[in-house]
């Protein structure tokens, strides 16, 4: 088990899905990144959708980082992106933690695209209707700006938004809001970091520790695979932002022994990353192959 200051950390797959992979890796040539992932007959790559969970037992303190994109998808929009959302795996997760969706205290919204905040409900009773909260007890956090561009997202975004989505959270008073370049912390243990890159004001907690701290980077890197300075996504908003907050956090790996968390790698939760800012190295993996 993974700690960081008094928390544990886990990673959990909620599920699967499958974006394109010119898109995914932006200018980069499929003749170079189909030797670093699979790719099937639609040129789709496989992704997992990942929770970060973290446990202060002393606090009674449960933190989950995204929550994937949720079970409210109709066949043709879930055949479209190969969406496999798996309900029972964060409960499952936090079971045998012996706790349940209730104990989460705390819930972090990175960003607003729906394989990302897709989980935070489910369907009340019938699909189509009315949405319930799964995390009822929680304070969901989000960026104050991200909130507000999701919710008037450009032509180049707006299909990564589902606004019922978090028009639901947002209806059930349960929103917590960051806001500036350079929050303080709002959760004891936590920092925030927020980048522009990949899209407006995306929301980072780093957990801190005693030797090492942990960041979970949301798409800035979804997987391993991004790992190199300049293999951005064209789903980017501002992709030489995305390369300028790497270089920062890739130096803070290097001088501070910095991990990384990630949201989409299909392999692994995590990374210690060496080399050089400009070519990163994955030294160790984190929850490896979990
Ligand atoms: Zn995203």
């Amino acid at each position: 088990m993974l700690k960081i200051g008094n928390y544990e950390l886990h990673t959990v797959i909620n599920g699967t899905l499958r974006l394109d992979g010119g898109a995914m890796f932006g200018v980069v040539p499929k003749a170079l990144w189909q030797n670093v992932t699979d790719v099937d007959e639609q040129n789709r790559i496989p992704l997992a959708a990942r929770s970060l969970v973290a446990l202060d037992r002393s606090a009674n303190r449960l933190i989950v980082v995204d929550t994937g994109c949720g079970s409210k998808w109709d066949k043709k929009s879930a055949a479209r992106y190969a969406i496999r959302h798996d309900p029972d795996a964060l409960p499952t997760k936090l079971g045998e933690m012996g706790l349940g969706l209730a104990d989460v205290t705390d819930v972090v919204i990175t960003h607003l695209h729906f394989d990302h905040n897709g989980g935070l409900t489910d369907w009340y009773d019938e699909p189509g209707g009315k949405t319930s909260l799964r995390f009822p007890n929680a304070r969901h956090w989000v960026h104050r700006s991200h909130l507000e561009h999701a919710r008037c997202a450009t032509p180049k975004d707006r299909a990564s938004f589902v606004q019922a989505d978090f028009a639901a959270v947002e209806d059930a008073g349960v929103l917590s809001f960051v806001e500036g370049d350079h929050p303080g912390p709002t959760i004891e243990g936590v920092r925030w970091m927020v980048s522009q890159g990949h899209t407006t004001c995306q929301l980072h907690p780093e957990f801190v520790g005693n030797e090492r701290n942990l960041l979970f980077v949301g798409d800035l890197v979804p997987t391993i695979a991004h790992l190199k300075l300049g293999w951005v996504m064209s789903y980017d908003l501002r992709p030489l932002d995305t390369i300028r907050e790497r270089e920062v956090i890739y130096q803070r790996c290097l001088e501070e022994g910095l991990l990384l968390a990630f949201p989409h790698d299909p392999n692994h939760g995590g990374a210690m990353i060496a080399g050089t800012f400009h070519r990163p190295v994955v030294i160790e993996t984190l929850w490896p192959n979990c």
